[in-house]
């Protein structure tokens, strides 16, 4: 018998934060939301609890790529925000000469 990934009830969702069609993964079905808007929340998270400058430049790397990924695949524009810090952080840091 052949294995159907579509089969009902394999657990296809709607992100609650991008919008876009997702399927469950494990990490974000809990709270409704896809794989990368999960991770993301997570960085949010981070920085708004003021971890900013533990962001290494891979994970900021990382942000604007998940980010990216969302816009492109036409999520919502829920992660203007984060973008905007992450870029106010990598500018601190230039000024800062530490880049
Ligand atoms: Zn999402």
């Amino acid at each position: 018998m052949k294995f159907n990934r579509f089969t009902k009830g394999t657990g296809v969702y709607t992100c609650g934060c991008c919008g876009r069609r997702t399927r469950d993964t494990g990490d974000g079905a809990i709270n409704g939301l896809c794989s990368t808007c999960y991770d993301l929340a997570g960085f949010e998270n981070s920085i708004m609890d003021g971890y900013q400058s533990e962001l290494t430049k891979n994970e900021i790397q990382l942000i604007i790529r998940m980010v990216q990924k969302v816009y492109s695949n036409g999520g919502q524009r829920e992660w203007d925000a984060l973008l905007n810090q992450v870029v106010a952080i990598c500018e601190e840091r230039i000024a800062m000469g530490e880049v």
